[in-house]
C-alpha cells in the first residue's frame, strides 16, 4: 500500500514536471496526478502536446485577439484581414465592394 501510494505520488510530481514545463500549474497538475495517477500523466502529456502545436500553427488576431490559423489572411472571426496589403486581401476587398456597389 506504502509503495503504491508512493507511485501515485512520483506520478503526481512528473505531472507537475510537465506542466511546470507548458508554463501551467505545477501545483494543480501534482494534485490531479496524485488524484488520477497515470490517467493526469497521460492528460497532462497529451495536452502539452497539442498546445505547443497551437503555437507553431496559430496567431493572435490584432482585431478581435481569438486564435487563427497562421496562413489565414482573414480572420475567421471577425473577418477583418490580418495581413495589409496582401494580394488576396485587395481582392477580396475589391470584390467586397462591386457586391455592395452592385446590390
Ligand atoms: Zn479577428
Amino acid at each position: 500500500m506504502g509503495f503504491l501510494v508512493f507511485c501515485w505520488l512520483i506520478i503526481g510530481v512528473v505531472c507537475a514536471v510537465i506542466a511546470i514545463g507548458k508554463g501551467r500549474s505545477g501545483f494543480g497538475w501534482f494534485i490531479l496526478g496524485c488524484i488520477f495517477g497515470p490517467l493526469a500523466l497521460l492528460c497532462s502529456a497529451v495536452m502539452s502536446r497539442e498546445s505547443r502545436q497551437d503555437e507553431r500553427t496559430l496567431k493572435t488576431c490584432p482585431h478581435c485577439a481569438e486564435k487563427v490559423q497562421l496562413q489565414a489572411i482573414l480572420c475567421k472571426h471577425c473577418h477583418q484581414p490580418l495581413e495589409e496589403g496582401h494580394p488576396s486581401v485587395a481582392k477580396i476587398k475589391s470584390s467586397a465592394a462591386d457586391d455592395w456597389a452592385n446590390s
